[in-house]
């Protein structure tokens, strides 16, 4: 057992900056397209938490990670923002079991780099490790794996929560079953999480065996993807969004697993453990409005898939190329100009798959530039809160600009509900509130946990008070 500190670089906020302490700050998410302005706190220990709830505070209270949630999730207009990045003390670390004890504002990027050369990984990583352990609580985030592992709070095995009625708990989903599922997912509403206990995934390398195959359309990708559940423990479908006719839905299909050191060549066995590290590019912040047009997408669409092998062609890929590609470019979000953008990702049940396609015809007609759509399987849902459910996810990137956006996602909208399926709260930025009970049907019952823990309501978000979440 060990309690440090996570060393490491120090990752900004997506803003550019790391956040002053105590300052107004205007705080925006990911797609950078409704920002607000509240008072910055940065949380050094846990007592820093409880001192916050000895106050009463007009406009709440609200932790923010590292700002990776797109839309309006980690903001608090007017109020108080915790800045939990700076607690990340690692409280213990368990070589046998493989489990580790952390504070709560450490990266999963740091996590990484303490945990692979040891031969741990974790067992639910998102598309970006640039995540911190509360806010991938806090949203119950899922990877390329949860039609095979659930999302990431069924590997958490305990965490603390300071709630703001004063009371630290050690909560776990034995003991407080109700706390626990309100809180993963919860959006950060049922009070500060400070620390986690995380079951880990042994690995022998840090590299993966990644499978790629070009599929023809949208029925060529489901089908391969629903045969391959049993077969790769992560799998994912870059759809070619902007392909028409009777391309709909074409897509280079990745199917992959932790490489074992006799998939590596002879050579890099020694080192099967060491992580090529991970460089990259930093996107230039001066691009302007428009960069991002149907054109210039349609043709980085069209080069993705003619450079994929056309016959399933099996690699081994270092692991950050293949689970945070969009990684290497610092900032990336940045390329859609300062009006920025929305990711819409939702889910529909399995044989709702007239759903996605009906999504995909809408938006090619629409006319709105995106890049690949992300299209992923998901198992069962445990959180009161969580999004995943059995089914199709589907998400997708455009531009804050693009003319008719508005329209089109609020048909989604209805498309999405009607099919008994919900959009993603870490990802949103624009639902209405009508239809959040239908999208979210134990709505009812997390509230009446989020009552017992914050009577006295501090706990608030924009996106709270945008979709009236917390009644
Ligand atoms: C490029 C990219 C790829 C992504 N890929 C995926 C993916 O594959 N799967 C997926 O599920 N998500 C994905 N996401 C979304 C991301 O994982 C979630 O939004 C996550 O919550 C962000 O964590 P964060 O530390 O940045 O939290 P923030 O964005 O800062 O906050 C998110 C929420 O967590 C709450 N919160 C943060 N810390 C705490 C705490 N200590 N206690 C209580 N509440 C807290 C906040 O109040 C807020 O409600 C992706 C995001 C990006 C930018």
């Amino acid at each position: 057992m060990i309690a440090a500190g996570l060393r490491g670089k120090s990752i900004p906020d997506p803003n550019g900056e790391t956040l002053a302490d105590g300052a107004q700050r205007l705080l925006a998410g990911w797609g950078r397209t409704i920002p607000t302005r509240a008072r910055v706190r940065r949380v050094a220990g846990p007592d820093d938490v409880g001192a916050v709830f000895g106050t009463v505070w007009p406009r709440g209270v609200l932790a923010r990670g590292l700002g990776r949630s797109y839309g309006d999730a980690a903001q608090n207009a007017g109020g108080e923002v915790l800045d939990m990045t700076s607690l990340q003390r690692v409280h213990g670390l368990d070589l046998e079991r493989g489990t580790v004890v952390v504070d709560a504002g450490a990266s999963i990027d740091a996590l990484i780099r303490l945990l692979l050369p040891f031969g741990w990984f974790l067992p639910v990583s998102p598309g970006t490790r640039y995540v911190t352990v509360g806010g991938a609580i806090a949203s119950d985030i899922h990877g390329k794996n949860h039609h095979r592992d659930g999302s990431f709070c069924e590997h958490v095995s305990a965490f603390v929560l300071q709630t703001p009625a004063g009371e630290r708990m050690d909560v776990t989903p034995q003991g407080r079953p109700d706390v626990f599922w309100a809180t993963a997912g919860g959006m950060g509403l049922t009070g500060v999480i400070l620390s986690a206990t995380l079951q880990l995934l042994r690995v022998q390398t840090s590299h993966m065996r990644v499978v790629t195959q070009r599929t023809a359309d949208l029925h060529d990708t489901m089908a391969r993807m629903a045969a391959g559940d049993g077969v790769h423990r992560y799998s994912v479908a870059w759809i070619d969004c902007l392909a028409p006719g009777r391309r709909l839905g074409r897509s280079v299909l990745l199917g992959a697993d932790h490489a074992t050191v006799e998939d590596l060549p002879a050579p890099s066995r020694s080192s099967a453990l060491v992580r090529s590290s991970p460089r990259g590019l930093a996107a230039p912040c001066w691009i302007a409005d428009g960069l991002v047009n149907r054109m210039s997408v349609a043709a980085f669409n069209e080069a993705y898939f003619r450079r994929a092998p056309r016959k399933r062609h099996i690699a081994i890929r270092p692991l950050d190329r293949f689970f945070y590609p969009l990684d290497s470019v610092r900032r990336w979000n940045r390329l859609y100009g300062p009006r920025g953008f929305l990711q819409y990702h939702f889910v529909v049940p399995f044989g709702c798959e007239d759903a996605i396609r009906g999504a995909l015809e809408r938006l090619n007609n629409g006319g709105c530039p995106s890049f690949l759509a992300v299209l992923k399987r998901f198992g069962g849902q445990q959180g009161m809160l969580s999004f995943p459910m059995p089914g199709w996810t589907l998400a997708f990137d455009v531009p804050a600009t693009a003319p008719g956006l508005a329209a089109l996602l609020d048909g989604l909208d209805l498309l999405v509900a009607e099919a008994g399926g919900r959009v993603y709260l870490a990802k949103d930025s624009r639902l209405r509130p009508e239809l959040l009970e239908a999208m979210y049907p134990r709505l009812a019952g997390w509230r009446a946990i989020r009552e017992q823990l914050d009577p006295d309501r501090v706990m608030r978000s924009d996106l709270a008070r945008r979709l009236g979440l917390a009644g």
